[in-house]
């Protein structure tokens, strides 16, 4: 039987890739599974630029190919792969992903991350890909002289329908209540721009046409007064939070409402000694990349020590 990995790491977002890249130069040879979205949330946002390092900005892809870069120089094993099984009853651990590869491991880093909310509307499924989006990096270019609605009212929906002002004709930003959560820069682009019409006190709470196979319209009903409406859409975007991407550990490790792992106070370590959590599948609360970049440093180092105090490693 071949030797239990020292430490594997399932995620590909600031969180993994930075447990990875500390966990490789403390020599523990990390194994990585990227999980269905290598390189995670960035990949499907624009430029960011509020990560340290780069003053000019970075798009979210490219940062995370330098990531992929960095853990993989130090000789941490990338693999394109999703975990879909995993056993902590006993170290050391089991994780079986999707092509029936199964990893022996002392310790588990997970930095699985979070999803987009969706409304949990009847035809918002059924008209995903064609017209309803939660990724405007991804689908706006195809809404080029089109009339577009934005549902939330924090960072994203802001960023996200200053971005479809690029090829939208038209963007409606639909808020439930009468201000925003964004911060005052993002709120200011957003309100500042003259595509940009905001729609206080409004939900979405109808997608037209499934008849049709595409977005054609939307109902909207306002918050205060009940009154539905609909109005011609060709794309809906949602932009009203996430969902951690800890489905795998329900039962296993402890959990606050929200599905999101709850760590020892100042630290990643869960639960079950010799797993740790990192990056925005445990943190509901900052949700940044160079946060869940800190927490998968943390992740690394606690793992280091944790082998150590298990006779060295
Ligand atoms: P947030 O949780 O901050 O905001 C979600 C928004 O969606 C809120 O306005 C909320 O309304 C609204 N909402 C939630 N559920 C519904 C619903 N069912 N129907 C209608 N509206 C709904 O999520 P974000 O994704 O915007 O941001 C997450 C984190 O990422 C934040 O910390 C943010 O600062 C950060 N971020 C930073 C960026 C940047 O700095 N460039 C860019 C993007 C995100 P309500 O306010 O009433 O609760």
């Amino acid at each position: 039987m071949t030797e239990p990995l020292k430490t594997l790491i399932l995620g590909s977002g600031p969180a993994g890739y930075t447990a990875a890249i500390y966990a490789a130069r403390a020599n523990l040879a990390p194994v990585l599974l990227t999980g269905r979205q290598p390189g995670g949330q960035l990949t499907i946002t624009s430029e960011v630029e509020n990560y340290p390092g780069f003053p000019e900005g970075v798009m979210g892809p490219e940062m995370m190919e330098k990531f992929r870069h960095q853990a993989a120089r130090f000789g941490t094993q990338v693999l394109d792969e999703v975990g879909v099984a995993v056993d902590l009853k006993q170290r050391p651990f089991t994780v079986t992903s999707e092509s029936g590869t199964v990893w022996k491991t002392q310790t588990l880093i997970v930095s699985t991350g979070a999803s987009a909310l969706y409304l949990g509307l009847p035809n918002e499924k059924a008209l995903q890909g064609r017209g309803v989006s939660a990724c405007a990096t991804c689908d706006g270019f195809f809404f080029k002289n089109k009339v577009v609605y934005v549902v939330g009212g924090g960072d994203s929906a802001c960023e996200e329908a200053n971005f479809l002002t690029k090829y939208a004709s038209k963007v409606f930003l639909v808020v439930r209540r009468d201000a925003l959560r964004a911060s005052k820069i993002m709120q200011d682009r957003a309100l500042k721009n003259p595509k940009v019409e905001v729609l206080w006190n409004s939900n979405v709470t109808d997608v037209l046409d499934v008849s049709k196979g595409k977005v054609t319209g939307v109902e909207l009903t306002g918050t205060l007064d009940g009154k539905k409406k609909q109005v011609p859409a060709d794309g809906l975007f949602l932009a009203i939070g996430h969902q951690p991407n800890t489905q795998l550990f329900k039962g296993l490790l402890t959990m606050d409402d929200k599905g999101y792992i709850k760590t020892v106070p100042g630290k990643t370590a869960t639960n079950i000694e010799g797993v740790f959590a990192a990056g925005d599948c445990q943190d509901s609360y900052y949700r940044q990349a160079v946060t869940a970049a800190g927490s998968g440093c943390m992740a690394a180092i606690e793992v280091e020590r944790f082998l150590e105090g298990q006779g060295g490693h």
